[in-house]
């Protein structure tokens, strides 16, 4: 048997707020921190990969953890990939991602298109234009009864660390931008 058949189901964290905090202030005083840059950036790209895994997960494509090949599963009792023989319980799975807001929901596409143009070697501004404008999105969501969607969950609630909506919506709002920034705030649109 090969020694991954059981290798330990993991998810990319949040990102941690006093990256973000010393990222935003570095660039408003004129300041390009790359090394920060670069960790805030693939930091969320990592982040944003384990949202879609898991998201492709509940709707019956698990990765394997062993190997990254596709395992197609109908919510049966255990995951077994036939390439390599990793194996895990899928009530083990869904015990992995629980709580951890790693479910795209009505924000899938921004965490896709995040990680479908992710450069790590792409100029400064670019990557951090990339995140502001991840970070400020929205899971929308359209009611039957209106006419246009309504921004329901800020997207940053499942990429960085905070208590809850209203204290990861007042770390968005304290970021800082001033004379020296290469990207003005995001408005966020469905
Ligand atoms: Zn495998």
């Amino acid at each position: 048997m090969p020694e991954n058949t059981t290798s330990p189901i993991q998810w990319a964290p949040k990102v941690k707020q006093d990256k973000l905090r010393r990222l935003y202030e570095s660039d408003a005083r004129g300041i390009r921190d790359d090394d920060l840059l670069n960790e805030v950036a693939f930091g969320l790209y990592l982040r944003c990969t384990s949202i879609l895994e898991v998201t492709a997960a509940v709707k019956g494509r698990v990765k394997c953890h062993g190997c990254a090949a596709i395992i197609t599963h109908a919510r049966e009792d255990h995951l077994r990939c036939p390439a390599c023989g990793w194996k895990a319980a899928w009530k083990d799975y869904q015990h992995s991602y629980q709580a951890k807001q790693l479910f795209g929901g009505a924000a899938l596409p921004f965490f896709q298109a995040y990680v479908a143009h992710f450069n790590i070697t792409g100029a400064y501004q670019d990557k951090l234009l990339a995140i502001d404008e991840l970070i400020h999105q929205f899971h929308w969501y359209h009611k039957a009864n209106q006419a246009l969607p309504e921004a329901v969950r800020p997207a940053a609630a499942n990429l960085i660390e905070g208590k809850g909506l209203v204290a990861v919506l007042a770390f968005l709002d304290a970021l800082s931008y001033g004379e020296g920034s290469t990207v003005t705030p995001a408005t966020p649109q469905p």
